[in-house]
């Protein structure tokens, strides 16, 4: 087989395209759509991510105000700060950059979103819906994934998918969203026995783990489609998936590269989530003033 490699690029630049517009007519109403963007501390690597976001707001008009705390900032200090934005009316997407420094609870912290402004969908309560096939906020790396599925038109419905990796983040959303969507679903995990048989058995691939070369070819089957949406960065400064691009070509049928691939989904989607948090908002205030 000849694999193609699947660019993320265009395809989340038709997505930020569409967004624009949806954004434009929000503004006509009076509403402009706010993403506050939370840091807590100094990590390079978050701050590089905030930067990225923002910027990506700016360009489709999304206002999105940077909120920076301290690295020596309490839980109690943070906390205050979400409340503030529960309760502002400008803002409808709050996103807490992760890691968090530690003495600070990420599972509390995200809990204190309020649920409708949870635009990552890591509140238990946006989990939940996700589980019983309701998503509020599908969180955005595993949504990316599925946009890039559609993109490509790769059925999924009775196809068996394999997804490597079950944080509540990536790995569990990405296993519900492809049960929901009709495939039959194995879920690994660093426990997982005999994870070459498992993943062979895939016509649908999605590795999320973080470890480089982690998936050749021997764990491939031929034709499979392969996700790769892991990123590591090399002794060399370069970044790799979790697939060894160089054994699986060929076999696999396509084939996401990292960087380029599932990447810029993930910004794609925070800024959808984004603009959809917008729009609930306006429509329900819409139908606060009419009542
Ligand atoms: P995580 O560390 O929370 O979870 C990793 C998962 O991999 C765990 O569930 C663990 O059980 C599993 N695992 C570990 N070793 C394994 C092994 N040897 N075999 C099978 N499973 C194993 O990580 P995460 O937040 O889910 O992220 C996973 C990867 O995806 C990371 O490389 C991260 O950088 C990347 N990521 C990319 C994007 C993107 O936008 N492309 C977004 C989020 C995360």
């Amino acid at each position: 087989v000849q694999t193609r490699i699947i660019d993320g690029n265009p395809i989340a630049r038709t997505v930020r395209q569409g967004l624009r517009q949806r954004v434009e007519a929000l503004r006509a109403l009076g509403c402009v759509p706010g993403l506050a963007v939370v840091l807590v501390g100094e990590n390079p690597v978050s701050r590089i991510y905030v930067r990225n976001k923002i910027k990506a707001c700016a360009e489709i008009g999304v206002y999105s105000p940077q909120v920076d705390l301290p690295a020596n900032a309490t839980e109690a200090d943070l906390l205050g700060r979400i409340r503030g934005l529960n309760a502002d009316p400008a803002i409808h997407g709050i996103l807490v950059q992760l890691p968090l420094p530690g003495g600070i609870s990420g599972q509390r912290v995200v809990e204190s979103i309020a649920p409708h402004k949870d635009v990552d969908g890591f509140h238990p309560c946006n989990l939940g819906l996700l589980a019983i096939g309701q998503p509020r906020f599908v969180p955005c790396t595993p949504a990316g994934v599925m946009k890039i599925l559609e993109h490509e038109e790769i059925p999924v419905i009775g196809k068996h998918a394999v997804v490597v990796g079950r944080s509540n983040i990536v790995g569990k959303p990405m296993a519900l969203l492809l049960l929901q969507s009709g495939a039959t679903v194995t879920i690994c995990h660093s426990k997982t026995l005999d994870l070459t048989e498992q993943t062979r058995r895939a016509d649908l691939l999605v590795v999320a783990v973080g470890k480089a070369n982690l998936v050749d070819k021997e764990a491939v089957k031929p034709g499979a489609v392969v996700i790769d949406v892991g990123i590591n960065r090399l002794s060399d400064g370069s970044l790799a998936g979790d697939v060894n691009k160089h054994s699986v070509l060929g076999i696999a049928s396509r084939l996401t590269p990292v960087p380029g691939g599932v990447g810029p989904m993930t910004i794609a989607m925070l800024l959808a989530n984004t603009v959809l948090a917008a729009e609930r908002s306006l429509s329900e205030q819409r139908v606060a003033t009419r009542t």
